[in-house]
């Protein structure tokens, strides 16, 4: 039997902006790195359409496709990317040990763990049905296309007020469906939400269908229904956004890294250390405010300097 054990310099566990940024700066410095790509490879990019924030792309691109770059990119410099889900982690000694796909353990230095974070979704058919055809879970990555047009945003908290309020500045108008009396998010963001004129809030109101079709017809309307008096509403509407809040993928570190109370993964301010040394994290595991992109690729290269110094410190 053989017993070695690979040695992996710097893991990078996610392959979403974050993972590969990590990538090509770590390959660059020679570190060989290897990218578990995870369940979603290419991250949550993978399922939005058309990408126009991120710098460099004066024509936007795709999700898909700047994912596929991202990848090129960081295999371009030696980058090893690979299929599979890591399935534990041992942070309690360095060289870490980490089992794959629940059949294979690799010892790494260092880990950079990028595994994202997932928007919660409703859990209807239609959402799957219209994704990318009028449904989003993201108003800064999506908003610019209903410009002008009416949308519905679904949720209470601060995420969804933020989304709301955002989505007003463009939209002609924004229904939002709260689905108790009362919204979650904080008084500020609340006044924020009722002192926007174009902005209507539907208390007591859940989705029983977003009607439509796939393709250049895409969303048409909602159907709200009011959950005291089962009374239906029809919204019409181009857009419907989902901000129900999203899960950090953190459950693999739990009891060994520090979380806040959402799962987000803490790290040292103004880096990327988390409280195992070695061990760093970027883009939205560890960030539950901007979300975007460009600013967990800004994560990622940091994280990959982290690890370097990390490195040449340790020898
Ligand atoms: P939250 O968990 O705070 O809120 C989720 C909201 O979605 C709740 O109002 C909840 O309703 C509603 N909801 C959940 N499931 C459903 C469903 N199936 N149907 C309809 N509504 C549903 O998530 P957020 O993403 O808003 O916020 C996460 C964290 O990030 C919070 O701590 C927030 O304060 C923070 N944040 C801070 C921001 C800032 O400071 N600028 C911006 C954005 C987020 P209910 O209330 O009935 O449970």
């Amino acid at each position: 039997m053989n017993t070695d054990i690979e040695k992996i310099e710097v893991l990078i566990i996610g392959s979403g902006p974050a993972g590969y940024t990590a990538a090509i700066y770590a390959a660059r410095a020679d570190l060989k790195p290897v990218v578990i790509q995870g369940l979603q490879p290419g991250g949550q990019l993978t399922t939005t359409t058309d990408v126009d924030n991120f710098p460099g792309y004066p024509n936007g691109i795709t999700g898909p496709e700047m994912m596929e770059d991202l990848k090129k990119q960081a295999e371009r410099f030696g980058t090893d990317t690979r299929w599979g889900m890591v399935t534990k982690v041992d942070l309690s000694q360095r060289p870490f040990k980490v089992e794959i796909d629940e059949n294979k353990n690799v010892l790494a230095e260092t880990i950079i763990i990028a595994t994202g974070a997932s928007a919660k979704w409703l859990g209807i058919e239609d959402e799957k049905r219209l994704n990318g055809y009028g449904v989003s879970a993201c108003a800064t990555c999506d908003g610019f296309f209903y410009k002008g047009k009416d949308v519905v945003v679904v949720g209470a908290g601060d995420t969804a007020a933020e989304e709301a309020t955002y989505l007003a500045k463009m939209c002609n108008n924004v229904t939002m469906l709260v689905r108790r009396d009362e919204m979650r998010a904080s008084k500020a963001m609340q006044h924020r939400v009722f002192n926007t004129p174009n902005l209507k809030v539907l208390f007591n109101h859940e989705t029983k269908s977003i009607n439509g079709e796939p393709g250049p017809i895409g969303v048409e309307s909602v159907t709200a229904y009011n959950n005291q008096t089962g009374e239906e509403t029809i919204v019409p509407c181009s857009g419907f956004f989902v901000a129900i809040g999203h899960t950090p993928n953190s459950q693999l570190f739990k009891g060994q890294l520090e979380m806040d109370e959402n799962g987000y993964l803490l790290i040292e301010a103004g880096t990327t250390k988390t409280g195992v040394d070695g061990v760093f994290a970027a883009g939205d595991i560890s960030d539950h405010v901007y979300r975007q992109a460009v600013t967990s690729a800004g994560t990622g290269c940091m994280a990959a300097l982290d690890a370097e110094r990390f490195l040449a410190e340790q020898e």
